[in-house]
């Protein structure tokens, strides 16, 4: 499969089918933090990117095995980029849900949701997940480093317009990178943003897997918690995995792991909770595969984390 991956166990959203828009890194920002390598592609501009065909073409090919389709909770669209680019994502939103009836998810950096085309295409999902993580123009430009087209106030209206419009849930992304934008006028410019924006939910993350620049640190739990306190609405903290019940561990299996770790570096423990492989045979293979060259490994924040030889 080119588009589709997956099932996972997602911290947010229980076993989820990924659909990934985007086969190059496309998008309008180049984050700091960001998981999957350096935007290749630093544009505003929507086309379509991969073929929509292609991409309905492999989700009808998952529904054709009930045994697959079945069990998963959501479908999640996302991109190796930013997936609102692609022109195609509004009929591929609307073809998951008369298919399968089941939640859509998309996970998006909101940067394009000024554009009435992008907010009415998004109409059909069920949860949206933008970001933001800052309010200020300074902080913003560091951490999410946008593309010339990209505006912040544009943005923030745009996200306060879809908050409006939207009959679904919206949950509010900020990542917080320390000393970055996690400093008391940053939370003041958040505080007023979200009040207009007025989420669902704002969700906290920090730096918790490797990110594309070393000097992207975290917070901790406590200076977490300490600045969620101080933003409004209903706000949590997204920094770990939830727990799900495993009543039937898979072995794991090779080829299913290096396709993971295409899309990011993972820990021996994020591979077993997302594909509910065994834990310790997971771990076991993983130092077999580092041992035989197949996938790297590399140390972040104390943790061991896998990739493959040539990342991209
Ligand atoms: S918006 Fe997402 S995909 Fe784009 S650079 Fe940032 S983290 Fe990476």
């Amino acid at each position: 499969m080119k588009y589709l991956f997956g099932p996972v166990n997602s911290r947010r959203l229980g076993l989820s089918m990924g659909i990934d828009l985007l086969t190059t890194k496309t998008c309008n920002f180049d984050c700091i933090y960001c998981e999957v390598g350096g935007t290749t592609i630093h544009t505003c501009e929507r086309k379509e990117y991969t073929p929509t065909a292609e991409i309905l073409a492999e989700i009808d090919e998952l529904l054709s095995n009930e045994d697959l389709a079945k069990p998963i909770d959501v479908y999640t669209i996302t991109a190796m980029g930013e997936p609102t680019l692609h022109t195609g994502i509004g009929e591929i939103i609307r073809h998951i849900k008369e298919k399968t009836g089941k939640p859509v998810a998309v996970l998006t950096n909101g940067g394009l949701l000024h554009r009435q085309d992008v907010r009415r295409e998004l109409q059909a999902a069920d949860i949206v997940i933008p970001s933001l993580d800052s309010a200020r123009a300074a902080s913003f430009r560091k951490i999410d480093r946008p593309a010339q087209c990209v505006d912040l106030e544009e943005i923030i209206t745009g996200l306060a317009l879809f908050c409006r419009e939207f009959s679904g849930q919206v949950w509010l992304e900020v990542m917080l990178v320390k000393n970055i934008n996690d400093q008391p006028r940053d939370i003041e410019a958040l505080q007023q943003a979200i009040r207009r924006i007025n989420p669902d939910r704002v969700q906290l993350n920090t730096v918790v897997r490797p990110p594309l620049e070393s000097f992207a640190a975290p917070l901790s739990q406590e200076d977490l918690t300490h600045l969620a306190g101080q933003l409004p609405g209903k706000v949590e903290i997204i920094a770990s995995f939830a727990k799900r019940e495993h009543d039937s561990w898979r072995s794991p299996e090779a080829a299913e792991i290096l396709e993971m770790l295409q899309r990011r570096p993972c820990t021996a423990s994020d591979i077993s909770e997302a594909l509910n492989f065994e834990p310790s045979q997971t771990k076991r293979l993983m130092e077999e595969l580092a041992d035989q060259g197949q996938v790297l490994k590399m140390l972040h924040q104390g943790k061991t984390y896998y990739q493959p030889p040539h990342p991209h």
